[in-house]
């Protein structure tokens, strides 16, 4: 579990480029809990910026977007692989949004 943990932190890591800063912990149900924070917008003092996303591979996926995305908006010349995922990040999040629509209670 440890193993992999840290295994799938270092992954994220690399993903998420130089300005991020990945730990994953483990909830009350020993579920992964992803959290991706900016080391960028956290040295200017500004509201710490984080996503934090419950979950397996789903939870990496959603912290991963949110991360991206706030990439994209934020620090669009930095140097991440993750950004080479945007347009799938942003065809994900438009099926959510889709999906949202036909069932708000989903
Ligand atoms: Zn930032």
């Amino acid at each position: 579990m440890t193993a992999s943990r840290s295994a799938r932190e270092k992954k994220a890591a690399t993903e998420a480029g130089p300005l991020a800063k990945v730990k994953i912990d483990l909830d009350e149900n020993q579920q992964f809990v992803y959290k991706i924070s900016c080391a960028v917008c956290l040295a200017k003092g500004h509201r710490n910026w984080s996503a934090y996303r419950p979950g397996g591979d789903n939870g990496f996926m959603a912290a991963m977007d949110r991360w991206t995305f706030h990439l994209n908006e934020k620090h669009p010349g930095s140097d991440a692989p993750c950004l080479a995922f945007l347009p799938a990040a942003q065809q994900r999040l438009h099926e959510r949004r889709l999906a949202q629509e036909a069932d708000p209670t989903a």
